[in-house]
């Protein structure tokens, strides 16, 4: 017992429920080696020209990082041609989420979200005091037509995600657009590409193009997935420079440390590292989903580097026997899909063993009622 004054929304907060690690499921099961599938990070790890950049580094952690991020802005500004001005930087996508919310939102606005979905918007919309909208996935896809007309004038901001997590499903064009047509200029729609770079160059669009035009729509983009840099924590988000300078009040002036700038900008300059990383990826994902078909087992078409499959009635137990065997997948109700496992796509070794695993487990519980 306490007596100090938890303020209530916190008490009522879900607990969060950390990820398992690698070293815990190797000790529990005697295991040598064990599959972390479950959190989509990139099994390649960066590209070799971070280390070298973090080991030059090191002789200048003693100062602060720049708080502005000057080399990392100019670095972008240079690749994707968008203004410098139009960049805000985070300790993780994560950050930043809360960071908008923040300043956003209050009590007695509301955020309007597909269900399930990331959950950092949920909590960070709590922590102002505001309520949730949540709209049902439709066929494991954003509504967006739903979306648009729950929009209402207490909303502050629509949270959209393409690829979304976990389904793996994209929001195209038409649809983003649809909805940016359909509501109020003073409601902000950020559209989280996390995944982005996991979508086939046919099946995106560039959506910080639009944001000239829309001034109320925000792109938030990561190095914690493709770029493999997810434990030094980095992320960005790209908006009309009006916001994005509001925003900027409200952050602490260093949540970029000195290391995550150089690793992101190293990452940057090494486009063929990562078009390799991301061709194995597609090329994984098709071969996965060949072997799916072939075995009759349902899954959802992802354009992500994970996919959502299908394991009925003992998700809990498959889940478990992944885990005696060494693979790390998160399951079930965790996700809002109590009959389905996201597994990350790995290596081509270790999604052969994957399969190879998985194709045994799922076969023992099939025919089980
Ligand atoms: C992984 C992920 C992110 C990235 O979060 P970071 O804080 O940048 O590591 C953002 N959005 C979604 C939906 C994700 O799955």
């Amino acid at each position: 017992m306490t007596s100090i004054k938890i303020k209530p929304w916190i008490i009522d907060l879900p607990e969060y429920i950390p990820g398992r690690t690698i070293e815990e499921i190797k000790k529990k099961y005697k295991l040598d080696t064990v599959y972390k599938l479950a959190s989509n990070e990139n099994i390649f790890g960066p590209s070799p020209r971070v280390a070298e950049a973090l080991n030059n580094a090191l002789s200048e952690i003693n100062y602060y990082p720049d708080s502005y991020n000057r080399d990392l802005r100019e670095k972008l500004e240079e690749k994707t041609g968008l203004r410098k001005e139009q960049f805000l930087f985070g300790n993780g996508t994560d950050q930043i989420i809360e960071m908008v919310c923040d300043a956003i939102l209050d009590k007695g606005k509301n955020i309007v979200i597909p269900d399930p979905t990331f959950l950092t918007y949920e909590r960070s919309a709590l922590k102002n005091n505001a309520g949730i909208i949540k709209i049902p996935l439709n066929d494991f896809r954003q509504d967006y037509r739903s979306i648009t007309s729950a929009a209402d004038r207490d909303t502050g901001i629509i949270f959209l995600t393409s690829p979304h997590n976990p389904t793996g499903t994209i929001i195209s064009e038409e649809e983003l657009k649809f909805i940016l047509d359909n509501i109020s200029p003073e409601v902000l729609v950020v559209l989280d590409e996390a995944y982005t770079e996991f979508v086939r160059k046919e099946d995106k669009f560039n959506a910080c193009k639009m944001i000239d035009y829309y001034k109320n729509l925000m792109v938030m983009r990561t190095f914690s997935k493709i770029y493999g840099l997810a434990g030094l924590r980095i992320g960005y988000a790209v908006a009309d420079e009006i916001i994005i300078k509001s925003v900027e009040k409200l952050v602490q002036p260093f949540v970029v440390n000195l290391l995550a700038q150089k690793a992101a900008i190293a990452s940057l300059e090494d486009d063929e590292y990562i078009n390799k990383n991301i061709d194995i990826i597609i090329n994984e994902r098709e071969k996965i989903f060949n072997f799916l078909n072939n075995n009759n087992i349902e899954y959802v078409k992802s354009y992500a580097n994970f996919i959502l499959i299908k394991t009925g009635k003992h998700t809990e137990a498959i889940t478990e026997d992944l885990l005696r065997k060494g693979f790390i997948v998160r399951g079930g109700s965790f996700l809002g899909f109590p009959e389905y496992i996201r597994v990350t796509i790995s290596i081509p070794e270790i999604n052969e063993k994957f399969i190879n695993t998985f194709s045994g487990i799922y076969k023992k519980y099939m025919g089980k009622t």
